[in-house]
């Protein structure tokens, strides 16, 4: 089966990449995947699957049963884009100026469907259903797409009991998976921060509360609930992005308005966190005769592998895509991916694809989210293959 698997990936690869620069030229933002949602919906029909549209948005899901009844398995990809200006250079690059995929969501996409040409042809082999989730606004942080669909029924009708997806990942070269059990991706929060002050002539501070030295005491009092209040085996960041306040070279703020991004691994201290916050805000700007205000926004929950899907994934990558392919991380990324929504909800595992050219160093390759990121095409067959190998691996499985 996994044979069939790799010619079937093979033949549809040069179709892949036509579909990924397709979608690559036109982005569309989050909540505006209409364009990219046609398209899905067109290849998935052709295909003579179930196909619902509108789902949770501008999502799409396409069904394809099995010549056998059994499971249900989800895959997922996600569709939307960045408001970004590109800079690849491509020519296929971005029609539209200062929208871009620069999280490969046109590569998750194209190899999708590409899963979904595979999975069709091997039907008559299929014990079960596949559900292909196309999913928008994953970019859309602290709401996402996920919600959404799940909302609308994406996880029932039939009933879907496990989900599988993965994310280009340029730290890893072309022909690598990496996955692991427990955490993926940590949780992504957002924060809101202002401190309030007095104004007063600057030579003359102690007619005024300070806003800027406030906030600067808070920014750098915020640090010590990551060194000193988790516990040093535990993971969480809090960065403050943006500051803003002040009116002019010799006048105390009286507003400094902050905000950031606090990333935990564990839910238990993603909920401890708000408190944390307020407490050392409030306290530095108090005893400094000023106040702090805070608004946390709870954003995407961790991304949470299933140990018994990872067990499975242990057997099917080295025996699908070959051995030596499977990488499993010693840590999660702290970056936040809404398909977390989904592993709440159900058995769930995301693996990174490697996408970087073999021999190309990691300095000279551009990351996720930078104006330049452009993954190896080389790795979509090895994604569909993955995808491919894994839902026909859990049908058998558990069918
Ligand atoms: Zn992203
Ligand atoms: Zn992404």
């Amino acid at each position: 089966m996994y044979k069939k698997i790799e010619e079937l990936a093979k033949k549809y690869a040069p179709s892949v990449t036509e579909w990924r620069h397709a979608i690559h030229s036109c982005p569309e933002l989050s909540e505006q995947e209409e364009k990219t949602a046609a398209l899905v919906a067109e290849v998935l029909t052709g295909l003579g699957l179930d196909v619902r549209k509108n789902v949770g948005g501008h999502g799409v899901v396409g069904l394809l049963k099995g010549a056998q009844d059994g499971k249900t398995v989800g895959l997922r990809a996600d569709m939307d884009a960045l408001p970004m200006l590109e800079e690849t250079g491509l020519p296929f690059a971005s029609k539209t100026s200062g929208v871009m995929h620069a999280c490969g969501h046109d590569t998750h996409t194209a190899m999708l469907l590409g899963t979904a040409c595979v999975l069709s042809e091997l039907k008559a082999d299929i014990k079960g259903s596949v559900k292909f989730i196309f999913q928008p606004a994953e970019e859309l942080n602290p709401t996402g797409g996920a919600p959404g669909m799940i909302k609308d029924g994406v996880l029932e009708n039939p009933h879907v009991d496990a989900i599988f997806a993965l994310h280009v990942w340029p730290g890893f070269e072309t022909g690598k998976v990496a996955t692991r059990s427990g955490a993926q991706m940590g949780a992504s929060d957002r924060l809101f921060l202002t401190v309030s002050g007095k104004t007063a002539h600057g030579s003359a501070p102690h007619q005024g509360i300070d806003g800027i030295m406030i906030a600067a005491q808070v920014v750098g009092g915020l640090q010590t609930i990551v060194s000193r209040t988790v516990a040093p085996v535990d993971s969480a960041v809090v960065s403050i992005g943006t500051i803003k306040g002040g009116y002019r070279y010799n006048v105390l703020a009286d507003k400094v308005e902050m905000e950031g991004t606090v990333r935990t691994l564990r839910a238990e201290t993603q909920d401890k966190m708000p408190a944390l916050i307020e407490k050392i805000a409030k306290g530095y700007a108090q005893s400094l005769g000023g106040d702090a205000t805070v608004k946390y926004v709870k954003g995407y929950p961790p991304t949470i592998n299933a140990p018994e899907l990872f067990e499975l994934v242990k057997e099917i990558v080295p025996a699908s895509i070959g051995e030596g392919s499977l990488i499993v991380p010693d840590s999660p990324d702290l970056g936040g991916e809404d398909f977390s929504f989904f592993s709440r909800e159900r058995d769930c595992l995301m693996a990174w694809l490697g996408c970087r050219s073999v021999g190309q160093p990691m300095s000279e390759t551009p990351v996720l989210h930078n104006t330049k990121f452009n993954p190896d095409e080389g790795c979509f067959p090895y994604g569909m293959r993955f995808l491919a190998s894994c839902a026909v691996g859990y049908l058998g499985k558990r069918g």
